[in-house]
């Protein structure tokens, strides 16, 4: 039995940083986006090859995605095959008390690990604030030169507000164990947040680490952060988005949006002291 715990959350929304802190776990081996590696157009397999991994070797040179590489002998074998291999090398290294951790984000790419006898899926939904949220992709957007509808904040605070009730209602399937994590409760109250954490995927989590990342993460894409070892020290907040404003319309316009965010992204207990 293959323990899975499964990132849920929009881009942009701190699952790098999540993949890396429960990496740095003992019982935890981080192997990123797991789906970006069956991307079978040949311009997204010529990138992976090009891309470094968290462990510091390059994905063909990786102890672990080297080897899937290895045993993958048909590159056009079928999703479930390829995620068979995925286990196999995994359980071969880490043996079958090593949980992993897999941040591929979207629901979609949930359902190769589902509804198998001998896979059991943990999922941890990570919700970032929308004023956060929005301010992320409002700036993104801006230096892509981006001059349709994702130009404007309003679009992405409308987004995060339709993707994350979209997960919501997903994830309230009683088949589906999910565990719901604030970004910003995260990284400010990572003493409250990892205990909770940590019950729910059935390890000991009582402190942040030290550092985050260990070479036996093996995250192969997501944001620079993932191949920045200077910056993978410790858990820092963005707090950016406080210093810009195109949230306060849409903020001011969608109370309602306002009031999901503070709901879902800070537990009772943090706001509180939020507020003090
Ligand atoms: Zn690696």
């Amino acid at each position: 039995m293959t323990t899975v715990v499964y990132i849920a959350s929009l881009p942009r929304s701190g699952s790098t940083l999540l993949s890396l802190l429960l990496g740095a776990h003992p019982k935890m081996v981080a192997i990123g986006e797991v789906s970006q590696f069956f991307r079978t157009d040949p311009i997204g397999q010529e990138r992976l090859e090009t891309i470094p991994c968290s462990c510091g070797a390059h994905r063909r040179d990786c102890v672990f995605w080297g080897r899937v590489h290895h045993e993958l002998k048909e590159i056009h074998s079928n999703v479930e095959a390829r995620y068979r291999v995925v286990r196999a090398v995994f359980e071969d290294l880490y043996g079958p008390d090593t949980l992993l951790v897999d941040s591929s984000k979207s629901p979609r790419f949930l359902t190769p690990w589902r509804h198998r006898d001998d896979v059991q899926v943990k999922v941890v939904f990570l919700i970032r604030d929308v004023r956060a949220y929005t301010t992320s992709h409002h700036l993104h957007a801006r230096r892509r030169g981006h001059t349709d509808r994702r130009r404007f904040a309003s679009y992405h605070f409308l987004r995060w507000y339709r993707l994350n009730r979209r997960r919501d209602r997903l994830f309230e399937e009683p088949d589906l164990n999910c565990f719901r994590v604030g970004y910003e409760e995260l990284c400010l109250y990572p003493e409250r947040v990892l205990p909770a954490l940590g019950a729910f995927l059935g390890v000991d989590f009582d402190s942040p680490p030290s550092r985050l990342g260990t070479l036996e993460s093996h995250v192969l894409r997501g944001n620079r952060m993932a191949l920045q070892p200077e910056k993978n020290g410790r858990l820092q907040y963005d707090h950016r988005w406080m210093f810009h404003r195109g949230w306060w319309l849409p903020s001011l316009l969608f109370p309602h949006i306002m009031a999901y965010s503070t709901q879902s992204v800070y537990s009772p207990l943090t706001t509180t002291l939020w507020q003090q």
